[in-house]
C-alpha cells in the first residue's frame, strides 16, 4: 500500500479537512503555501491518466466543497495534479493539490 492508501485505511493519521464515502481531503505534510490541501479519491487510481468523466465530475464537486470549507473559494486558489515522472508525481495515487491563503506566484517550473 502507498502512503495515501494507508491514510484512507486509517493506518496513518492525517489532518482531515473533509471526507465523504468517495473522497478525502487533508492537509499536506509539507505545505508549499499557507493553505495546502490534498484531495484524493478513495478508489485506487494511479493518476489523471486513468480518470473517467464521472470521477472527474464528482471530484470537481468535492474540491468545491473543500475550498468552501477552507474559506478560500472567493479569494482564489490553485489546483495542481502531478502526473508521472516528468510531472513530479511522488505518490502513485491520484491527488489534486489545492494551494491558497496567499497571492501565489507563477514560475520556477523547471
Ligand atoms: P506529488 O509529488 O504530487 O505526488 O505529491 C505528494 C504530496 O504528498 C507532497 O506534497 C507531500 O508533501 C505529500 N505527503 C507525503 N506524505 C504525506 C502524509 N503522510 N500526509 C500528508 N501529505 C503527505
Amino acid at each position: 500500500m502507498n502512503i495515501f492508501e494507508k491514510i484512507i485505511a486509517g493506518e496513518i493519521p492525517c489532518k482531515k479537512v473533509l471526507e465523504n464515502s468517495k473522497f478525502l481531503a487533508f492537509h499536506d505534510i509539507s505545505p508549499k503555501a499557507p493553505i495546502h490541501v490534498l484531495t484524493i479519491p478513495k478508489k485506487s487510481i494511479k493518476n489523471f491518466n486513468e480518470i473517467t468523466p464521472d470521477l472527474m465530475a464528482e471530484m470537481s464537486d468535492f474540491i468545491l466543497e473543500v475550498v468552501e470549507e477552507l474559506g478560500i473559494k472567493d479569494k482564489g486558489y490553485r489546483i495542481i495534479t502531478n502526473i508521472g515522472t516528468d510531472g513530479g508525481q511522488e505518490i502513485p495515487h491520484l491527488h489534486f493539490h489545492i494551494l491558497g491563503g496567499a497571492k501565489l506566484k507563477w514560475g520556477d517550473l523547471i
